[in-house]
């Protein structure tokens, strides 16, 4: 059982109860416009809202909230289950959609027109923009703002019906022009759009604006406390005019009013978040795809190795506040290598191989050494590693002429193969353009791994793969996509400029040790991960083949999270 981290929200939930509103009912919701794949954002609002619904044993709805026809797609409702599910939560019953309150919608529309409180505007969005005015002079009310209730009727009859063009019409509620929230000056209710919905088709060419839906699909649901990110705080009282609109039409009091409640937005450094900017860089295909390893969306932070738990954790470490703040990147790598420290077993890869040969090892011998798979979690036990006269080590653990301070290996040194022997360095070999071709050492047999001997005094232990047994594999290493901080917090420039053009490198030629599989990177969601002893967490990629076997690098080994 997880422990539970209370915030602000379930202060004012508390003091709901307390007061018996709603009947001590709550229920929340997760409302993704389906516009898109849901990034780390969306994860901290799943985790809060998830989690709520789980504190106070109601649940927590899935709604998808759809009511943009243009951009809105089915394959995008299918990546956001998917990706909750991953997350390891479960909404109540099934999925909702807000298209499937758009008839409800349009009786509330005539009802409140019947009640004098919206009506039909002719004008243009340019026009009535204008008549906006600004938070401190008054807007202009519209000419059309004092039709009578039957000619508003059947002009939004009309508009329903397919009689007016995009943006011809719209219908806007009858609030106040004057008033110092600029949400209350008369907004749109419903625009026009000729366009196929992913789920209704043609039957609609009008669609209720967010404001008019939002709070009615949570009061239609029952939701009790309607959790939004901070940027809402300003659409409250319209939110709650609407909802106050129809209740009050109501013959009886209904069972549950839903509040709406804000919280600050996870913003994270090095990384864009809105998902036009993502969608732009999948489209002018900066990346790879939605589930690119490099993007913060949850499909490709699951790609990139990631663990539902390490994101949880991750949206619990960074707590829920009213204040906007900047999230360290660090915190988020800081979550995913403490869960796979624990869980993730080591195994052997070399990465940038060069042969050595243990010239004092008998030809043809092969022993298999005992290796431990997870020193962190002994019940995951140990598996066997091929050792022969032929291994690979990392060209960067060797070093020709090295200082005293590097523990690696120098023609004349002394090093320890992990789990193998101590080999001393006797040559090297090198081609015409002096690069180390072949590395000659002798081994010292009474050191093998777990003898007495081998506790010998050595500074440096390397690890290794017998070149006979090992299996060639791809490692994709990924960097930073944005090399800035804040890639779209500047004025003059555009977020793309601050592209890593070295964020992906793709590294063909490494070698694991064969049974790497037997080290039984055990996870719930199927995807092996490893660590790659002294080089970092990484995974088989989901494209993977029998042909051909990539590894995403998840991350280093090195933490840079400090508090
Ligand atoms: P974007 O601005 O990236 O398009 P959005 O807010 O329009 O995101 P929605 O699909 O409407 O995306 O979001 C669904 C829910 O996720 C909303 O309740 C929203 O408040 C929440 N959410 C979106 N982004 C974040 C974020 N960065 N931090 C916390 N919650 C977020
Ligand atoms: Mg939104
Ligand atoms: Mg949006």
């Amino acid at each position: 059982n997880e422990k539970i981290k209370t915030n602000f929200i379930h202060q004012e939930i508390d003091k709901d109860l307390s007061e018996n509103k709603n009947d001590g009912a709550v229920l929340t919701r997760f409302p993704p416009e389906p516009n898109g794949y849901l990034h780390i954002g969306h994860a901290k609002s799943i985790c809060l809202n998830f989690g709520l619904g789980k504190y106070y044993k109601g649940g927590t709805n899935l709604r998808f909230d759809d009511t943009n026809p243009t951009k809105e797609e089915t394959e995008y409702v299918e990546s956001i289950k998917e990706d909750v599910n991953w997350l390891g939560f479960e909404w109540n019953n099934e999925p909702k959609f807000t298209s499937d309150y758009f008839e409800q919608l349009y009786e509330w529309a005539v009802l409140l027109i019947k009640n004098g409180k919206a009506y039909v505007d002719d004008q243009s969005a340019d026009e009535i923009a204008a008549q906006k005015g600004t938070p401190t002079v008054p807007g202009t009310e519209s000419p059309n703002r004092n039709r009578s209730v039957e000619e508003n009727l059947e002009l939004f009859e009309r508009m329903r019906k397919g009689e007016f063009k995009n943006g011809e019409r719209v219908l806007r509620a009858k609030i106040d022009m004057a008033s110092p929230n600029m949400h209350m000056r008369d907004p749109l209710m419903y625009r026009i759009i000729h366009a196929n919905h992913h789920r209704t088709g043609d039957k609609w060419c009008i669609y209720p604006m967010y404001d008019f839906a939002h709070g009615q699909g949570d009061f239609i649901e029952g939701i009790s406390h309607s959790i939004c990110t901070l940027e809402f705080e300003v659409h409250r009282p319209l939110y709650e005019w609407f909802l106050k609109s129809i209740v009050e039409a109501m013959p009886e009091k209904p069972a549950v009013v839903p509040r709406q409640i804000e919280f600050a937005r996870l913003n994270l450094n090095y990384t864009v978040m809105s998902k036009r900017k993502l969608l732009q860089l999948v489209n002018e295909k900066y990346v790879a795809g939605w589930d690119d390893p490099r993007m913060p969306t949850i499909s490709g932070l699951r790609r990139r190795g990631y663990t539902p738990e390490s994101i949880r954790r991750f949206a619990d470490e960074i707590g829920v506040a009213k204040r906007e703040n900047v999230i360290d990147v660090a915190l988020l790598e800081h979550c995913i290598r403490e869960d796979l420290n624990k869980r993730a077993p080591r195994v052997y890869a070399v990465l940038d191989p060069v042969k050595v040969v243990i010239t004092n090892y008998p030809e043809g011998e092969v022993e298999w050494m005992e290796a431990i798979n997870n020193p962190e979690d002994e019940s995951t036990g140990s598996r066997k590693l091929p050792f022969s006269r032929e291994i690979y080590i990392e060209r960067g653990d060797f070093m020709e002429n090295a200082p005293r301070k590097f523990f690696r290996m120098d023609v004349g040194r002394e090093v320890r193969l992990k789990n193998a022997y101590i080999v001393k360095c006797e040559g090297i070999t090198k081609d015409e353009n002096g690069n180390i071709t072949e590395i000659q050492c002798t081994y010292d047999p009474d050191t093998k791994s777990g003898m007495e001997g081998s506790k010998r005094k050595v500074k440096g232990t390397l690890h290794w793969v017998s070149i006979k047994h090992a299996k060639e594999v791809t490692v994709k290493q990924y960097d930073r996509l944005f090399m800035d901080e804040a890639p779209d917090g500047h004025k003059d420039k555009d977020f793309l400029e601050f592209l890593n053009p070295n964020s992906l490198s793709v590294i063909n030629n490494c070698y694991i040790e064969p049974n790497y599989q037997d080290a039984e990177a055990k996870f719930d969601d199927g995807i092996e991960r490893y660590q790659f002893q002294r080089l970092g967490y990484f995974c088989i990629d989901k494209d993977s083949s029998d042909s051909e076997i990539v590894f995403n690098r998840t991350v280093t080994l090195k933490d840079s999270w400090s508090k």
